[in-house]
């Protein structure tokens, strides 16, 4: 028989999700004739895509149907739509064939992991959004999980005592780097000045470093930076992954972008661009067509309004939770320019915290842990929900014994 690819033996046991998933369907079992448990956990979207986007997909999918309008094979994407992500969130800085349509940010996330090989030396901000350490464990690149986290990791804690901006001399020399912001799971948005440093910190360093803005749209704060572009000398060491599914209602849709420099060079001076370009014309075919006129009907005037009302509906729900912690006495960061909120439980075990909270409220959320070893302590609440079940859950929530 053929042998198992070692990475795989290496990757942590079980994604933090369906673990989640598991225990809900554990209590729920144990206790069918309780009240319906609400999810603040999970960052999928709730609410409906709204009309002007949803116009577009439909009018994409009916262009398939009509012989003067079918198109097939996308390849990176739909030129118009890779000029119209430059124009609208990167001042044109950007020619087409630097912007990469993608089926979202996650699957790029993974795939970008190709381009470095199992040799590379990762760095990532502790807590994270797992698919980068879990990415880097299935290209070999991770070495083994050791309980608290993966050997060949540069762990970067980010933490209350350095207001969630990791001390940048842990990040080693040649490193690739994942930075999020703002981040998943803490909320937090590095400023202008920050992200300069670690820019700066890149530049000396020989790094790259991957950004993922997934929650860009989220950032009310003018002075907070939504791309890591809008720092200097970034198109030199940065790759920007981006997506439509948390400020369009895309998760289900899949579609996003992955901006890729020209200006960008390996060691050897090799062009990222032209590798990117070779990989995804490898291994990928093209996001939907479908999903690419809805994306397109986003960035017009009316798509791009309903993002705003999208994003602005979360983030009512974002303070709503924010509120109700604050009464609590529990001492939180984010909510207010990203969807999540990250909660401290000062010398508790993460999933007890979460277990508490599931037996006690019937409010599911997620268990810092899963997130990172600096990730302990803390839970994340989601402000994805329905308006009627995040003031549920906040009524419940506000019963809750945090002593
Ligand atoms: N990046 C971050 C930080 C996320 O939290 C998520 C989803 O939760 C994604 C990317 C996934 O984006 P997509 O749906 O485009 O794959």
């Amino acid at each position: 028989m053929i042998n198992r690819n070692p990475s795989i033996a290496n990757i942590k046991a079980g994604y933090l999700f369906p673990e989640i998933a598991r225990r809900r369907r554990e209590f729920e079992a144990a206790h069918p004739n309780g009240a319906r448990i609400i999810s603040l956990g999970v960052g999928d979207t709730t609410e409906p895509i709204l009309p002007h986007i949803n116009a577009g997909l439909v009018n994409g999918a009916k262009a398939l149907g009509k012989a003067e309008t079918y198109s097939g094979y996308q390849d990176e994407g739909l030129l118009s739509l890779r000029a119209r992500i430059s124009e609208v969130f990167y001042k044109n800085a950007f020619a087409p064939d630097e912007v990469f349509i993608s089926d979202g940010a996650k699957c790029d996330i993974g795939r970008l992991q190709l381009l470095f090989g199992a040799g590379v030396t990762v760095a990532a901000q502790d807590p994270s959004y797992p698919v980068y350490v879990d990415g880097s464990a299935l290209a070999g690149a991770a070495g083994a999980w050791q309980g608290g986290g993966y050997e060949g990791i540069a762990y970067l804690p980010c933490v209350a005592e350095n207001d969630y901006f990791p001390d940048l001399s842990r990040i080693p020399e040649n490193a690739l780097v994942y930075f999020c912001s703002p981040n998943n799971p803490t909320g937090a948005v590095a400023s202008k000045r920050r992200l300069s440093e670690l820019i700066a910190v890149a530049r000396k360093k020989g790094c790259i470093i991957i950004f993922d803005a997934a929650y860009a749209e989220f950032i009310r704060d003018p002075s907070l930076p939504k791309t890591i572009f809008e720092i200097e000398g970034a198109e030199t060491c940065a790759i920007e992954v981006n997506s439509f599914s948390k400020p369009a209602g895309f998760t289900g849709v899949r579609l996003g972008w992955t901006v890729v420099p020209k200006a960008l060079k390996y060691a050897g001076g090799e062009s990222v661009n032209a590798d990117w370009a070779r990989v995804t014309s490898t291994i990928f075919n093209g996001a939907s067509n479908i999903a690419q006129a809805g994306a397109l009907a986003a960035l017009e005037a009316d798509g791009l309004k309903e993002i705003r009302e999208l994003t602005d509906f979360y983030l009512e729900n974002a303070r709503l939770i924010r509120e109700t912690l604050q009464k609590l006495g529990v001492s939180s960061v984010g909510g207010d320019n990203s969807p999540y909120i990250w909660a401290h439980f000062p010398n508790r075990d993460s999933w007890d915290v979460f277990a508490e909270i599931l037996e006690t409220r019937r409010v599911i959320t997620t268990p810092g842990s899963g997130f990172g070893p600096a990730g302990q302590s803390f839970i994340r609440f989601s402000a994805f929900g329905h308006r009627a079940d995040v003031e549920e859950a906040c009524a419940r929530l506000s019963a809750l014994d945090v002593v």
